[in-house]
C-alpha cells in the first residue's frame, strides 16, 4: 500500500497533472498528455513537431462532492509526411480517456449512461446534478442513444407480441430473445410486412413463439419457412374459455326456456328494466326481420342495405350471437347485497334509511340504486306466486358452469342443474373445453386430432376450426417449453420505462434504454 495519495492517481491514466485549483464547488485540474510523439489521424505517421497548444475542457467524475473539471492542454502537431494532405493535427486521447470532441471523460460517460438507463432523461439529469455530474436531460438521452449496444450472440428462439404506443390507436411490436431473457428489438408497428422484413434479416431464428391473432404467424412462415412456430399456451387457454362463453351466448334462448323465464311480466319491472325490456323487444323484431331475409337467401350485404343496419350487426344476428334481455353490469351494490338482504329481513323497508345504513358501512353509490333495488324487491314479494325470475347473464352462467362449479350456492346449483338438463349441447361444449384445457396443461399432443374431430360438430365448432387451421403451431406449444409469458413480462417492463419518460419515449430511445443495459 502506498503511503501517500498522488493527485495524478485520481484523474484518468495517461494524463500528467500540472496544477489543481479549487474554484467554488468545482475542482479544476490542469493536465497534459505525457510527452512523446503523436500519430497523424490521416496517414498514421508519427510526428514530434509541436505546432501550438490549446486547452480542452472536459468534465470528469466528481470528487468528494465537488465537480471536477479537467483543463487538458492538448498539442497540435505538424504532419511532415510527404503525401499527407493534413498539415496540422491535434493530438488524440485515443478514446481511452475521452472520445474525440467529447465534453466528458469516458468513465463519466459510462456513469451518465447507466443513470439514463435506470431513470430516463429528466429524472436522471436532476439526480446527476445532486451527484455533482453536470449533465442536462438531453445529454443523458443522447448518451443512452449513442451507447446502445449492438447484440452479438446468435438469435435462435424469439417471442413476438404487440404493445400499445397509444392504446387503441397505435401499436408496435416487441421481439424478445427467450433464451437470454432479453429484448432484442422494438419495431415501429405490427404490420406483417415490417415483421417479415425483420425476420428475413435474422435467418438463424429456429423457434418463434407468438399469439394466435395478428399477422405474426404469416410473416414468420413467409420469412422463416423452416422455423417452428409456437402458440402461447396461456392465450390458448384463454381462447378456449372465450369460445365457451360464446357458446353460452348462443344458447341463451334455450336456457331461458328451460329456466322458465320466457315470459317477462312488464308489471314487475323497474323503470330502468322496462326501458331495457322495450329495447329488447325492438331488437327481437329487427332480428326476426333479418333472419327472415337471411332464410330467403338474401346476402348479408343486401340485408344491411335493406334494413339499414350495419353489416356487423347483421352478421351477428345471422350467426346467432344475441344479446340478453337485461344488460347486466357490475353494480356498485353487488358487494353489499348480503347486508342489504339482512336489513330487509330485519324489517327495514325504507329505501332512504337502507341507503343511509349502507353508506355508514362504506357504500358509495347513490340513493337511487338502493331505491331501485327496494322497488324490485317489493314487487317480487308482492307477486310471490309469480316470482320474478331473472336469468343470469351469459358470463355468469359460463362462470358457474366452469370455474365456479365446485362452489355453487344452493340457488345456483338448481339453476345450473336445470340448464344442464335442458341444454345438453352446452354440457358437451363444456366437456370439450375441459378436455382442451387438460390437453394443453398436460401437453398431450396426441389428443389434438381426436379433439378437433369431436369438437367440429359441437357449439364450439368455430373455435375448433380455428384450432385446426393453426394445428402445427398448437402442437408445437405442447411439444416445446417456450412460451410468451416472458414476452409479456418484458412488455410490462417496457411500459414502466415508457411511463418514466413521459411523452419523450420515441421508439429508438425506448429501445436504447431497454436493450442498452449490459
Ligand atoms: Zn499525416
Amino acid at each position: 500500500m502506498r503511503a501517500n495519495l498522488r493527485v495524478s492517481s485520481l484523474i484518468p491514466a495517461g494524463l500528467v497533472v500540472e496544477t489543481v485549483v479549487e474554484n467554488g464547488n468545482t475542482i479544476v485540474v490542469t493536465a497534459r498528455a505525457a510527452a512523446g510523439p503523436a500519430r497523424c489521424p490521416l496517414c498514421g505517421s508519427p510526428s514530434q513537431f509541436v505546432h501550438s497548444r490549446y486547452v480542452r475542457r472536459v468534465s470528469d467524475l466528481p470528487c468528494s462532492g465537488r465537480a471536477v473539471c479537467l483543463r487538458v492542454v492538448a498539442r497540435r502537431f505538424l504532419c511532415k509526411a510527404q503525401r499527407c494532405r493534413r498539415r496540422i493535427f491535434a493530438e488524440r486521447f485515443d478514446g481511452a480517456v475521452f472520445a474525440e470532441r467529447s465534453r466528458r471523460t469516458n468513465r463519466l460517460d459510462c456513469v451518465v449512461h447507466h443513470l439514463g438507463l435506470a431513470l430516463g432523461g429528466r429524472p436522471a439529469a436532476s439526480f446527476a446534478t445532486r451527484l455533482m455530474l453536470p449533465v442536462s436531460n438531453d445529454t443523458v438521452l443522447r448518451v443512452v442513444r449513442r451507447r446502445a449496444l449492438p447484440r452479438t450472440e446468435p438469435l435462435t428462439v424469439v417471442g413476438i407480441d404487440d404493445w400499445a404506443i397509444r392504446r387503441n390507436h397505435r401499436y408496435a411490436t416487441i421481439v424478445c430473445d427467450l433464451e437470454r431473457r432479453r429484448i432484442v428489438t422494438l419495431l415501429p408497428d405490427r404490420e406483417a410486412a415490417t415483421v417479415q422484413a425483420w425476420f428475413a434479416n435474422h435467418p438463424a431464428i429456429k423457434i418463434v413463439s407468438r399469439d394466435r391473432g395478428g399477422g405474426y404467424g404469416e410473416a414468420a412462415s413467409k420469412a422463416l419457412p423452416a422455423a417452428i412456430q409456437v402458440a402461447d399456451r396461456w392465450h390458448l387457454m384463454e381462447n378456449a374459455s372465450a369460445a365457451f362463453l360464446t357458446a353460452v351466448r348462443k344458447s341463451m334462448r334455450p336456457i331461458r326456456a328451460t329456466i322458465g323465464a320466457t315470459t317477462i311480466n312488464p308489471e314487475l319491472l323497474t323503470c330502468a328494466e322496462r326501458l331495457q325490456y322495450e329495447g329488447y323487444l325492438r331488437r327481437e323484431e329487427t332480428n326476426a326481420a333479418i333472419l327472415a331475409l337471411h332464410k330467403a337467401g338474401v346476402a348479408i350485404k343486401q340485408i344491411g342495405r335493406k334494413t339499414g343496419h350495419s353489416r356487423q350487426l347483421v352478421r351477428h344476428v345471422v350467426r346467432g350471437v344475441q344479446g340478453d334481455v337485461f344488460r347486466t353490469r357490475q353494480s356498485s351494490l353487488d358487494a353489499y347485497l348480503a347486508r342489504l338482504d339482512a336489513q330487509w329481513g330485519n324489517g327495514c323497508r325504507n329505501s332512504a334509511e337502507l341507503w343511509r345504513r349502507l353508506r355508514s358501512e362504506g357504500f358509495r353509490g347513490s340513493p337511487r340504486v338502493v331505491c331501485e333495488w327496494a322497488t324490485r324487491r317489493r314487487r317480487a314479494e308482492k307477486a310471490s306466486n309469480q316470482q320474478l325470475q331473472k336469468v343470469p347473464s351469459a358470463r355468469t352462467i359460463a362462470r358457474l358452469m366452469t370455474t365456479a362449479r365446485d362452489h355453487l350456492s344452493k340457488a345456483d346449483t338448481v339453476t345450473i342443474a336445470a340448464i344442464e338438463a335442458g341444454v345438453p349441447t352446452l354440457v358437451d361444449a363444456r366437456k370439450l373445453i375441459d378436455r382442451f384445457h387438460a390437453m394443453i396443461r398436460k401437453r398431450t399432443e396426441a389428443d389434438l386430432d381426436p379433439w378437433i374431430e369431436a369438437a367440429s360438430q359441437s357449439l364450439v365448432a368455430s373455435f375448433a376450426s380455428g384450432v385446426s387451421n393453426d394445428r402445427a403451431c398448437i402442437q408445437a406449444a405442447m411439444a416445446h417449453p417456450w412460451s410468451n409469458g416472458q414476452t409479456e413480462g418484458q412488455i410490462n417492463k417496457l411500459k414502466l420505462v415508457k411511463r418514466q419518460m413521459y411523452g419523450r419515449a420515441k421508439i429508438d430511445l425506448l429501445q436504447a434504454r431497454l436493450i442498452g443495459a449490459p
